[in-house]
């Protein structure tokens, strides 16, 4: 299993020690990582779409995908290659950017609860409740005090929603600065990618070894039992697409959902329409 390879283990976290551009758990090459993430899809839609039963018929279970990572590190990538394998009816895609005025207004999780998947459902998380202790951090948003709480409230959610029927799934994508700068610079040659560029994220850029010591922070304070860290080396696009939805899949099965048994006569209703007259 992927999970055995990329779960981070407990204690001490030290990011510059592993690895951004190696396939931990995959033999193959780009091709074959293509072609198996292709793969994956049906069975990811078959989960899916079990799942999605299930919480129509009175279910209450839903997984919730947290994806981490520093800007280019493909979070959007990963939505747009890895979860639109499923259909996006039983998918709550949630961005989380710099809180408005109104969210400021409240604790800092009032909007990610707001945002938590509805039964049946798979809840995306692009950023997280994690911002509230990297960039809050880095950038002295927030007191210590109010950061060091937040630790262990986020842990407290975490277990919460798993006791409640729905798994958190935390990626965080590891690219390299090298990577990050090639990808940076891709931007800025292409007009069709200006849109995307934030000057910001050159400023993030380099306080790059800020963010480290702050990801290994919350990374070592939030890899619990119940809702542990996989970091996915992100350098090569077709692993992190793959790896994440191989760790989804995992997610899935682990959970089971089975197709909702029916209080309606199967056989009397085929009876209807084979003998029905015809239908002008
Ligand atoms: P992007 O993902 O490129 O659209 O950028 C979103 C921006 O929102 C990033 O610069 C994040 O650092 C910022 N952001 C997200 N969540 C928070 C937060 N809780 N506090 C402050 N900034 C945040
Ligand atoms: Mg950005």
């Amino acid at each position: 299993m992927i999970a055995e390879h990329l779960r981070l283990p407990p204690g001490p976290v030290d990011l510059s020690a592993l690895p951004t551009d190696a396939t931990p758990g995959f033999d193959g090459g780009k091709s074959e990582g293509q072609e198996a993430l292709g793969e994956l899809g049906e069975e990811l839609s078959d989960l899916q779409e079990r799942l999605y039963a299930e919480g129509r018929s009175g279910g209450s279970r839903s997984v919730l995908l947290v994806l981490q990572g520093m800007d280019t590190s493909g979070k959007g990538g990963v939505v747009r290659h890895t979860v639109s394998l499923v259909d996006p009816q039983g998918v709550q895609v949630t961005a989380f950017g710099s809180p408005t005025e109104e969210e400021l207004a409240h604790d800092f999780l009032w909007r990610v609860r707001r945002a938590l998947p509805a039964p049946g459902r798979i809840g995306v998380f692009d950023r997280s409740h994690y911002e509230d202790v990297l960039v809050a951090k880095v950038r002295a948003l927030a007191e210590p005090d109010e950061v060091e709480r937040r630790y262990d409230a986020i842990n407290e959610l975490e277990a919460e929603l798993l006791a409640a029927g729905t798994p958190v799934l935390k990626c965080f994508l590891h690219i390299s600065p090298d990577e990050q700068r090639e990808r940076l610079l891709k931007r800025l040659d292409r007009p069709d990618k200006h849109w995307k560029f934030d000057p910001v994220d050159i400023d993030d850029r380099q306080r790059w070894p800020e963010y480290r010591a702050a990801y290994e922070t919350a990374l070592e304070r939030t890899n619990t039992e119940v809702a542990p860290w996989y970091v996915v080396p992100a350098d090569k696009k077709w692993y992190r697409n793959l790896a994440v939805g191989l760790l989804l899949r995992d997610t899935l099965v682990h959970l089971a959902p089975t197709w909702p048994s029916t209080d309606v006569d199967v056989e009397a209703q085929r009876r209807r329409l084979l003998d029905e007259e015809p239908v002008r």
